[in-house]
């Protein structure tokens, strides 16, 4: 999960409003994991006191759940960013309000015991110093990954996830949640594949690698968790999927922001939503732009907030525009899509209103001449207008379409 989307809300000196409740049921959703189909996540709101990250136990796989927290710090990092409240890549250093060993604090509501707060915080703590660049503690929720969450089958679980919610919401937005902005700007400058290739990348492949973290890399602790082997074993993995299904030619970037449920949208035509940000981000890193730093691809974000605008940020940084980097991919791919894209024009995506006539037409069509007659009119409507048509539709569509089509066909 990469970002919190709350639509309504608005600043309030007190504890109450629909932003403020929509993120209360965020965190009984997440404690609670009611569904046993965990989500780890991570959230920041601007003006609060603390951020909160919750990763779920899965075996004793510590390493890889270590790893899974330092993804998610980095959509907190993120975030930070994109909310202003983070505008340098130097680390503040130093105290900064608070002792550097309680920047992460990890919170056991189940009980769950062994050895997750103690390596989760390890490895948290042996981050550089580089990427510390929050003035507030990050606390880290350790949620059993079974349904119930922290809850104990003993228990009534919803007594439990109420006392950690009572202990929580002081800590992450203190003196009754005066100033802390519920509202969520974010879904207007996020460029959500490549946050989640950066996070990944950065997790598995630096900050979890050889050489990237001294918890990690201290064989006292029996962690030793190869980042580098599990990033490269998800490029190829990747590679299967571009080369084989769902494939390449179904594989889109957005073009414009704010792109609306784009990886949902990736997600009708078989794309997931981490191959998709991981494939964008090697790109950019082993093709596009190799010196690419970290510092770089933050400074995108801090940009982006400043100008209220991802592609004002990314090009600013990279002197070349999201669209040119697009059709790099797509180019590099061998990835035959219709000229739109290397054309550097857009097409706007279709309105419904614009649907009508065609699905007017067609169902006119089908009635006038029968099924065959229908049949026709329904592929005129498909090439006219992608709005309203299933799913299968669109993706056979897909290889003659080009992306604004696809990309926006099931919302229209
Ligand atoms: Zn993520």
């Amino acid at each position: 999960m990469l970002f919190l989307i709350n639509a309504y809300a608005v600043v309030l000196g007190v504890c109450s409003g629909m932003g403020y409740e929509m993120a209360v049921e965020n965190l009984r959703q997440k404690l609670g994991n009611p569904s046993g189909e965990p989500q780890a996540g991570a959230d920041y709101y601007k003006g609060a006191g603390a951020a909160a990250i919750y990763i779920y136990t899965h075996n004793e796989d510590y390493g890889s759940t270590a790893k899974v927290c330092v993804h998610e710090y980095h959509h907190l990092l993120q975030q930070g960013m994109l909310h202003g409240s983070i505008t340098s890549t130097t680390a503040p250093g130093g105290v900064v309000g608070f002792n550097d060993m309680e920047r992460f604090q990890t919170k056991d509501y189940g009980g769950i015991g062994g050895l997750w707060t103690t390596h989760v915080k390890g490895v948290m703590d042996g981050l550089p110093a580089s990427i510390k660049l929050f003035d507030l503690p990050t606390y880290v929720l350790v949620i059993a990954e079974g349904v119930g969450g922290i809850g104990d089958e003993d228990d009534d679980d919803g007594d439990v996830v109420t006392t950690a919610i009572e202990d929580l919401v002081p800590l992450l937005w203190p003196n009754d949640c005066a100033g802390v902005d519920f509202e969520n700007r974010l879904d207007t400058l996020v460029n959500g594949a490549l946050a989640e290739g950066e996070a990944e990348y950065y997790a598995a492949n630096v900050y979890m690698n050889s050489g990237g973290n001294t918890y990690n890399d201290d064989s006292d602790n029996n962690l030793n968790w190869d980042g580098g082997a599990d990033w490269m074993s998800r490029v190829a993995n990747n590679e299967e999927f571009m080369n084989g299904t769902p494939g390449k030619e179904l594989y889109h970037l957005p073009l414009t922001f704010p792109v609306e449920n784009a990886f949902k949208k990736l997600e009708e035509l078989g794309w997931r939503q981490h191959p998709v940000g991981q494939i964008c981000y090697t790109h950019l890193k082993n093709v596009w732009r190799p010196a690419t730093t970290q510092a770089e691809l933050m400074q995108v974000n801090i940009v982006a907030y400043a100008e209220n605008s991802f592609v004002v940020g990314f090009e600013t940084v990279f002197n070349s525009s999201w669209r040119e980097f697009v059709c790099h991919l797509e180019t590099h791919h061998q990835i035959s899509r219709a000229a739109q894209t290397c054309l550097k024009s857009t097409k706007e995506p279709p309105k419904r209103e614009d649907c009508t006539l065609e699905i007017v037409l067609g169902v006119l069509g089908r009635l006038a001449f029968g099924a065959l007659a229908g049949l026709v009119s329904l592929a005129m409507y498909c090439g006219a207008c992608a709005c309203g048509i299933p799913n299968m539709f669109s993706a056979k569509h897909a290889k003659a379409e080009t992306y604004p089509l696809v990309l926006y066909s099931p919302a229209c």
